[in-house]
C-alpha cells in the first residue's frame, strides 16, 4: 500500500493518450500509453478515467492520485479548450467533466506549458528563475516557468511566441499566410514543415526537416544553407524574446530541437541581435534541449499540482 503522494500526468496528444504516474521526488513509477479516440469526446473521457485508475490500482495507492493533463490548443478562461489540432476537443469543458469523472480536481496546461514547467522543475532549467520552453514541431509553441510555475496570464496566452510575427525579416522572407489568419508568424518558417517549405522555395528537394538536417550533416550545400538560414532567424525570434522577458534558461522541444548544431550557433547569432549587444558582451543566456525529451510534456502535467504537494 502505497502513502505518498502520487502525482499522474496525462498528455492528450493527437493519436495517443500518455500517462505517467510520479513520486514526489519525479522519480518514474508507472507509464502507459493507450491510442486516442479519435473524434469521440466521450471516449476520451472514458479513456483518461481508465487510466488514472489504472495507475492508482497498479500502485495501491491509499490516497487519490493527483491529475494534471498537457493538452493541445489553449483554454479559455471558462476552462474550454480552442485552436487544438484535436478539434473533436474544441469548445468543450474538458475540466468539468474530467473532474466530475475522476470525483478531484484537475488541472490543464497546453503542451508547452507543460515542457516549461517539466524542465524548470527538474530539466535542463532545473534551479533557474526564468524559464522560456520552445517546442520546435510540426508547429510552434512556447511557455514560460517563473520560479518552477507556469506563467498564465489573464488571457491565457502567455508564451505564444509562435504566432508571433518573425522579426526583423529580409526583404526576401515573404510574409506568409498562417492558418490563425495573420501573416508572416514565427511558426511558419521554424516549424518542420516550415523549414522544408524554405529549403523547397530556395531551390531544394522536396525533403522534411529531419532529412534535411540529417544531409546538412552529411555535408550536403543546400540543406547546410537552408540550416544557416534556419539558426538565423531563429536567434531573431529568440533576440525579441531576451528583450522581453531576459530568462535565463531558453529550453527547446520537439523535433527539431535533435538538431545539434543549433547549441553551438544560435547563441552566437542569437547574443549579435540583442539590444546593446557589444563585441565583449557574453550571453548569460543558456540555449539547451529538453533533458526529458519526447516524457517533458507529460512529467510536466504531473507537475502542475506539485506545489500543493509540498
Ligand atoms: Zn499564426
Amino acid at each position: 500500500m502505497m502513502n505518498q503522494p502520487l502525482a499522474i500526468g496525462i498528455d492528450v496528444g493527437g493519436s495517443k493518450l500518455e500517462a505517467i504516474a510520479l513520486d514526489a521526488s519525479g522519480r518514474e513509477l508507472w507509464r502507459r500509453r493507450v491510442p486516442t479516440p479519435r473524434g469521440d469526446y466521450d471516449a476520451s473521457i472514458a479513456a483518461i478515467r481508465a487510466l488514472v485508475e489504472g495507475a492508482e490500482a497498479e500502485l495501491r495507492v491509499e490516497r487519490k492520485a493527483s491529475v494534471g493533463l498537457g493538452t493541445p490548443g489553449c483554454l479559455t478562461q471558462e476552462g474550454l479548450i480552442k485552436n487544438a489540432n484535436s478539434n473533436w476537443l474544441n469548445g468543450r469543458p474538458l475540466q468539468r467533466d474530467l473532474e466530475a469523472a475522476l470525483e478531484r480536481p484537475v488541472r490543464l496546461a497546453n503542451d508547452a506549458n507543460c515542457l516549461a514547467l517539466s524542465e524548470a522543475t527538474d530539466g535542463a532549467g532545473a534551479g533557474a528563475p526564468v524559464v522560456f520552453a520552445a517546442i520546435l514541431g510540426t508547429g510552434v509553441g512556447a511557455g514560460i516557468a517563473v520560479h518552477a510555475r507556469v506563467l498564465e496570464g489573464p488571457n491565457g496566452l502567455a508564451g505564444e511566441w509562435g504566432h508571433n510575427p518573425l522579426p526583423w525579416t529580409e526583404p526576401d522572407e515573404p510574409q506568409l499566410a498562417c492558418y490563425c489568419g495573420r501573416r508572416g508568424c514565427v511558426e511558419g518558417w521554424l516549424s518542420g514543415p516550415g523549414m522544408a517549405r524554405d529549403h523547397f522555395a530556395a531551390g531544394g528537394d522536396v525533403l522534411e526537416a529531419a532529412e534535411i538536417a540529417a544531409l546538412a550533416a552529411a555535408g550536403d550545400a543546400a540543406c547546410n544553407a537552408t540550416l544557416a538560414r534556419y539558426e538565423a532567424r531563429l536567434a531573431r525570434a529568440l533576440a525579441a524574446v531576451v528583450n522581453l522577458l531576459d530568462p535565463h534558461v531558453i529550453v527547446l522541444g520537439g523535433g527539431l530541437s535533435r538538431i545539434e548544431r543549433l547549441y553551438a550557433n544560435v547563441p552566437r547569432l542569437l547574443a549579435r541581435q540583442l539590444f546593446a549587444a557589444g563585441a565583449s558582451d557574453a550571453m548569460r543566456t543558456r540555449l539547451a534541449p529538453s533533458a526529458h525529451g519526447d516524457a517533458s510534456g507529460v512529467r510536466g502535467a504531473a507537475w502542475l499540482w506539485r506545489d500543493d504537494a509540498k
